[in-house]
């Protein structure tokens, strides 16, 4: 092979070459062919080679591919700015397009302090997150996040933003058990405002279900409606990182949405343009775009490729294609029925300690015992099988050996059908059963 210059994520790993994908299969350059088990990184929400998107494209690119967002509006950057204001749940109607979900996180957090700037309040500069969480690797989306094992290089860059625990009832960081926890991992945040004092905090951000940093982590019911009554309370904005979660992938629209929580800001990204083209938004309150109307009328933040009309036109194609098709519908009956096979099959073997998830984002946790939960470092070998098998799933955990879980998660488009969702068992089925033979009896005990 040709010597590469491409920096790959690892730099002496063997990548097959990826030729083309139709639906939610991909084929590489030797004609093997891939269940798309992940939609590459929770992004290729709507399948491969879909032709309405591609005609989307073509049209765009022969209007006008690119013009700068200080100098033109577009009609496809305004209509997909009303569609989505009319797709969010409540107030949440401003759209600020960007290019990736790290961009849409920072940009959610600049104008959290920037909306208590406006009214006059200059110290609330701080942004709780959680431990463990996943909002970015920019420096200002990294210093929100809980993953030690992207955050470690950096640190001396990092903001040290205060955090709190994640409602991970499978590994309660308090011991406890729900419902007679009373959900301390939510009332930690209120103390933790306290401890900080609330003038210094400007936001608490969260993904509604945990995703890259912890396998599809979904909290207990009461814990949002409690997180948001605290942030109320204390005068704190709640912004919502959808970027994995969003745009149906959970099997409503929002996330949030299942728990009738309303955000003040909501990070998208991924599958809002499914992967056709990068596209991602920070979508914004009435109640936080008000004070910044009244006042600077700016947002100091953006990028050359903001609001850009092809990415803006790819992204309103797919939005249409997920109504046309009812993807929102279908992916919640399929993620339920994935999630019921997926939890026959970790009967079968002793290292899988729980399956979870929602729609079809599902997390598989490794452990050495299933009783004891002691995790076990079993995903990269996990995917490595599954990938020899023609499957693509993808990696979760927050890089702290011993203490997080190590997971992957299942996410194919939300195209995937009966048929196909057996498929992808079946293939896992041979890649696990390859993991078990050739686990050592002492590995990770
Ligand atoms: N937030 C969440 C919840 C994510 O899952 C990701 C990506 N895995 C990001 C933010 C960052 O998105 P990107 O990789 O597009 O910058």
């Amino acid at each position: 092979m040709e010597r590469s210059y491409l920096i790959k994520p690892i730099l002496d790993a063997v990548y097959p070459t990826i030729d083309y994908g139709k639906g939610v299969y991909l084929y590489d350059k030797n004609q093997k062919d891939y269940i798309d088990g992940s939609s590459g990184a929770v992004t290729a929400s709507i399948g491969h080679g879909v032709p309405e998107i591609i005609k989307a494209i073509n049209d765009q690119a022969n209007k006008v591919s690119f013009v700068y967002r200080s100098q033109f509006t577009s009609e496809p950057a305004e209509r997909l700015a009303k569609k989505l204001s009319e797709l969010t749940p409540g107030d949440l109607h401003w759209s600020f397009f960007v290019n990736s979900g790290s961009e849409a996180t920072e940009t959610a957090m600049k104008i959290a302090i920037q909306y208590w700037q406006e009214q006059g309040i200059f110290t609330k500069n701080k942004i709780i997150s959680r431990f463990i969480s996943y909002h970015g690797i920019t420096l200002g989306a990294l210093s929100m996040s809980g993953h030690v094992g992207r955050r470690e290089r950096f640190i001396p860059l990092l903001e040290e933003f205060p955090s709190v625990s994640a409602p991970y009832c499978y590994r309660c960081p308090f011991k406890l058990t729900y419902p007679s926890c009373d959900l301390l991992c939510a009332s930690e945040l209120e103390k933790t405002i306290q401890r900080m004092g609330k003038q210094t905090i400007a936001a608490f951000i969260a993904e509604p279900i945990i995703g890259a940093a912890g396998g599809a982590i979904v909290p207990p019911e009461g814990y949002y409606q409690e997180i948001k009554e605290i942030c109320e309370r204390n005068d704190i904005l709640f912004i919502a990182d959808e970027v994995m979660t969003g745009i149906g992938r959970t099997g409503k629209m929002l996330a949030i949405e299942h728990w009738n929580v309303q955000p003040d800001i909501v990070a998208l990204g991924k599958g809002m343009s499914a992967g056709y083209t990068p596209m991602a938004a920070t979508i914004v309150s009435d109640r936080v775009m008000e004070p910044i109307l009244q006042g600077s009328k700016v947002i100091m933040s953006g990028h050359t490729y903001s609001a850009n009309p092809q990415s803006a036109a790819v992204s309103l194609a797919v939005l249409d294609y997920i109504e046309k098709l009812q993807l929102i519908d279908r992916g919640h009956m399929m993620g339920n029925y994935l999630l019921h096979k997926l939890a026959t099959l970790a009967n079968e073997f002793s290292f899988i300690g729980d399956v979870r998830g929602k729609g079809l984002l599902i997390g598989i946790e490794f452990v050495y015992d299933k009783e004891k939960k002691i995790p076990i470092k079993l995903a990269t070998v996990v995917i490595q099988k599954a990938m020899e098998h023609g499957l693509l799933v993808y990696p979760s955990s927050a890089g702290e050996e011993g203490i997080t879980g190590d997971a992957i998660l299942i996410s194919p488009p939300l195209v995937i059908t009966k048929e196909e969702v057996d498929e992808l068992v079946t293939r896992l089925k041979r890649a696990l059963v390859e993991v078990e033979a050739s686990l050592h009896p002492t590995d990770g005990g």
